[in-house]
C-alpha cells in the first residue's frame, strides 16, 4: 500500500507540472477600480482541497490563494455553509472570487474563470479483493458510486448509462460503502481518496483504475471583477514545480507507510513468538518432570542402596553369629557336611575340636552378663587369629566353640587342640583373671555322620571336664589308635 501511495504521489506531481502549461498569455490589468475589500470563497468542506475550519481557511486552496492573489487588494474570506451556498453567493454577486473549481457550461453564465492551475485526476477506488478494473469503461458490472451533484456523477451518468450507478451524500460514505461491500467501486477526486485513505486508515482500500475526466482547477471571478483574472493568470504562470509539490506534501500528509509489511511482521513474528512460548512451556514442563525424576530415582537409588546393605546384613546374619561374629551353627553343618562328603570318597580328614568355656556361669554371675559377653569376644578373636585359613571357627552355642580343621587328622587335631589351650591359659582377658576351656577332639571316619562325628567329639569333652577342666580328650576309638 505504501508503494502504492509513493506511486499515486508521483502521478499527481506530474499532473500538478502539467496544470502549469494552460495558463493563456498576461492580460493586461486595470486593478484601480477595484473596491477596497473583495470577498472570496470556498468550498467549506472539501479537504485536502479546502475547508473552513474554526472560521479559518485551510487545505491547499489557502496556500494557492497567497500565491494567486499577489497584486490584489485585501481579499476576505466569506463563510458559506456548503458549497451549494458558496455557488449560490457567487451567482448573487456577494462572493467575488471563488477560489477553486472546474469550469462549467453552468458556471460559466455567472463567473468568469482563470487559466486552470491544478489538476488531479479522478481515481476509481475498490477493495483489494477486487481485481484492477482500469477505467470506467470496464466498469460495467459493477456498483458504481460517486457524489450526487459532483461534475463527476454527471460524467459518468451521461457517458456510461449502461454502469449501474449509485448516487452517494459524501466522499466519506462513498469509501465507507465500499469499505464495507455496499459499493464496488467509488469514483472520486485522487487528492480526496488518498486524503480520506491516509486519514479514516482504510487500508483495504486501493486504486483500481483512472477515469479521462480530471478535475480541472481554476479561479472564478464574478463578471464585475473580470478585469483581476489577467493578474491571477500572471501568478499562476509563475507558479513552480516545486510550489505545486510543497502545497501537496503540506496538505496530504505524506509519510513512509507500509502496513503490508506490518502484517507481514506480525505474520511471521507471531506464529514465532507462540512457538517459542509454547517450546519454552514444554521445555519447563520437561525440567519439571525431569526434576521429579532425578528425585525418585535418588531416593529408589537410597532405597536400593539401603536394601542391599541391609540384605548384606542379612546374609551375613545367615552365616555369623552376632555377637562374635564367627560362623554359626548353620554354616558349621553347611561346612562340616563338605567334609562328611569329601571323606566318603577317602579324599581327605578332618577333624572337629570342640571347646566350652569352664565355670562361665560362676564368671557370669561373679563380673556380670556384660563382661561374660566381652569375654565371648575377647575367645573369639583369640581362636580366629590362631585357626589356620582353611579352618573353620564357629560358635556352637552359649560357651561353646567348634574348629572344623579340614586336612588334619587326630593327631594334628590334638596338637590344635593342645596350642589353643595353651594359648588361652597364656591369654590376660580385659576383664577377668585366669580363663580355661576343656577340649573334646575326633576325626571324621569314613562312612560317618556329621552328627555321630560331633557326638563323639562331645562325649571327649565331656571326659575333659569330668577329668577336672582345663585339658584335651580325645574321642575314644581316635585315642585308640593313636596310642
Ligand atoms: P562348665 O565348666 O561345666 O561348662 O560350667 P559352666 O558354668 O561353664 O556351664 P553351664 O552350662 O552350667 O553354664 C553355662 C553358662 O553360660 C550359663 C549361661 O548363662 C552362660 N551363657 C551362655 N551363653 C551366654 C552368652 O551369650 N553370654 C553370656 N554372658 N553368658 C552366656
Ligand atoms: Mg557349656
Ligand atoms: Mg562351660
Amino acid at each position: 500500500m505504501g508503494r502504492f501511495r509513493r506511486a499515486i504521489t508521483a502521478v499527481m506531481l506530474c499532473l500538478l507540472m502539467m496544470s502549469g502549461a494552460h495558463a493563456p498569455a498576461a492580460q493586461t490589468s486595470s486593478l484601480e477600480t477595484l473596491p477596497q475589500t473583495l470577498n472570496y470563497c470556498i468550498d467549506p468542506d472539501w479537504m485536502p482541497y479546502e475547508a473552513i475550519i474554526d472560521g479559518e481557511h485551510q487545505g491547499m486552496s489557502a496556500d494557492y490563494r497567497k500565491l494567486l492573489f499577489k497584486g490584489l487588494p485585501e481579499t476576505r474570506l466569506l463563510s458559506t455553509s456548503s458549497w451549494s451556498d458558496t455557488l449560490k453567493r457567487a451567482k448573487q454577486g456577494h462572493c467575488h472570487i471563488v477560489l477553486m473549481l472546474n469550469k462549467t457550461d453552468a458556471r460559466s453564465q455567472y463567473l468568469e474563470f482563470s487559466d486552470v492551475y491544478l489538476r488531479a485526476a479522478n481515481v476509481l477506488v475498490s477493495r483489494f479483493e477486487l481485481p484492477v478494473i482500469g477505467s470506467l469503461s470496464a466498469a460495467k458490472n459493477y456498483r458504481v458510486g460517486a457524489v450526487e451533484g459532483y461534475r463527476i456523477s454527471e460524467y459518468i451518468q451521461t457517458h456510461y448509462p449502461e454502469i449501474d450507478f449509485v448516487p452517494v451524500a459524501s466522499e466519506d460514505e462513498g469509501l465507507r460503502q465500499v469499505e464495507h461491500g455496499e459499493l464496488d467501486v467509488y469514483v472520486g477526486s485522487m487528492y480526496l481518496v488518498n486524503n480520506r485513505i491516509q486519514k479514516q486508515g482504510l487500508t483495504n482500500l486501493r486504486i483500481v483504475g483512472w477515469t479521462r475526466f480530471d478535475d480541472a482547477l481554476r479561479v472564478g471571478v464574478v463578471p464585475e471583477y473580470s478585469y483581476l483574472l489577467s493578474r491571477i493568470n500572471q501568478n499562476i504562470q509563475q507558479l513552480t514545480e516545486q510550489h505545486h509539490i510543497d502545497i501537496y506534501q503540506r496538505w496530504n500528509h505524506i509519510k513512509p507507510y507500509n502496513k503490508t509489511d506490518h502484517d507481514l511482521v506480525w505474520q511471521i513474528s507471531l506464529p514465532l513468538v507462540l512457538l517459542i512460548f509454547f517450546l519454552a512451556y514444554r521445555y519447563r514442563l520437561l525440567g519439571q518432570y525431569n526434576e521429579r525424576l532425578s528425585a525418585t530415582n535418588a531416593e529408589l537409588q537410597a532405597l536400593r542402596a539401603k536394601l542391599e546393605d541391609r540384605n548384606k546384613e542379612l546374609s551375613y546374619l545367615s552365616v555369623h553369629d552376632p555377637l562374635t561374629g564367627l560362623y554359626n551353627r548353620t554354616q558349621v553343618i553347611v561346612a562340616a557336611s563338605e567334609q562328611v562328603k569329601l571323606k566318603s570318597r577317602d579324599v581327605n580328614d578332618c577333624s572337629i575340636v570342640l571347646l566350652d568355656i569352664d565355670d562361665f556361669k560362676q564368671l557370669n554371675d561373679q563380673f556380670g552378663h556384660n563382661t561374660g559377653d566381652k569375654v565371648l569376644k575377647e575367645l573369639s578373636e583369640l581362636l580366629e587369629e590362631q585357626a589356620r585359613e582353611v579352618d573353620v571357627v564357629g560358635r556352637w552355642g552359649g560357651e561353646e566353640f567348634i574348629l572344623l580343621c579340614p586336612g588334619t587328622n587326630i593327631s594334628n587335631a590334638r596338637f590344635v587342640a593342645f596350642r589353643l589351650k595353651q594359648e588361652i591359659n597364656n591369654f590376660t582377658f580385659s576383664a577377668v583373671p585366669d580363663l580355661t576351656c576343656s577340649f573334646g577332639v575326633s576325626e571324621l571316619h569314613k562312612g560317618e555322620s556329621f552328627d555321630a562325628w560331633l557326638e563323639r567329639a562331645d562325649q571327649a569333652l565331656y571326659k575333659a571336664k569330668a577329668q577336672g577342666k582345663n585339658c584335651v580328650c580325645l574321642a575314644e576309638d581316635d585315642a585308640d589308635r593313636l596310642s
